[in-house]
């Protein structure tokens, strides 16, 4: 480690939890976004400045007035010239930590896409906020042994859901998905708090910096409501549901 480095990760040296051991793996680690929006500015710009070595970016969208709001990477000029979100976000990340390799795919994240697009990470963040994306990221990373962070937000709630390898499928956990235009149709009446999307997402970039270090990852479930300053951690069962897909296999 450098002199700039011994200076930039100063905080996280002293840091018990990480050291310079755990600076070390961080500035080696590869970790995919599947998602440049709220959860994915939040997560990318976390672990960018903690010197995770490389990130990749994966979304197909461009920034809109009505994300800055609570994606925290893009501005006004972004909006106006509708700028795709991995590449302004890719600007901005760089200006932040010129060391970290930042890899942006304008992209769709689908089962055709994630496989390829997953490989060669050490840990995917959820990102997303569809259950339709999510399954297909389930799948890919289970195909490819990768572990994966599951994040949602509703309104002033949240839900982390850590998926280390040997964990049942997504299915397992919450059933079938609702249908697509339910899902994104509740999410526009109900609203998003900004705040929750940032909590979450800082949940999801410290349970995937802890496994980075060396840390194994719980399988559990963490809700948390940031309006009523609550959190509860469920631990989950390593027993995949009767009758799902995934236990023929
Ligand atoms: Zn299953």
């Amino acid at each position: 480690m450098n002199a700039d480095d011994q200076r930039r990760y100063e905080r996280h040296l002293a840091l018990a939890q990480i050291g310079p051991e755990g600076q070390a793996r961080l500035q080696a680690a590869r970790v995919t976004l599947v998602g440049c929006g709220g959860l994915g500015s939040a997560q990318a710009e976390l672990l960018v400045r903690a010197g995770v070595g490389a990130v990749r970016l994966i979304d197909r969208d461009v920034v809109e007035l009505s994300n800055l709001h609570r994606q925290i990477l893009f501005d006004e000029e972004d909006a106006r010239r509708a700028r795709p979100k991995v590449e302004a976000a890719a600007d901005r990340l760089t200006r932040i930590n010129g060391a970290c390799r930042i890899d942006a795919r304008h992209t769709r994240a689908d089962p055709e896409t994630l496989p390829a697009l997953v490989a060669g990470s050490d840990i995917v963040l959820d990102a997303t906020d569809n259950a339709a994306t999510r399954l297909a990221i389930d799948a890919a990373c289970r195909a490819a042994r990768i572990p994966w962070i599951f994040g949602g937000v509703t309104a002033t709630s949240g839900l982390v859901v850590p998926r280390p390898l040997g964990s049942p499928c997504l299915r397992c956990l919450f059933g079938e998905p609702p249908a697509p235009r339910d899902e994104a149709q509740a999410i526009r009446t109900k609203g998003t708090l900004a705040s929750a999307v940032l909590v979450v997402a800082a949940l999801q970039a410290t349970a995937a910096m802890k496994f980075l270090v060396g840390s194994a990852l719980a399988h559990e479930l963490i809700a948390l409501d940031v309006w009523d300053m609550s959190q509860r951690r469920i631990a989950l069962s390593n027993e995949p549901r009767t009758g799902c897909a995934c236990v023929a296999r």
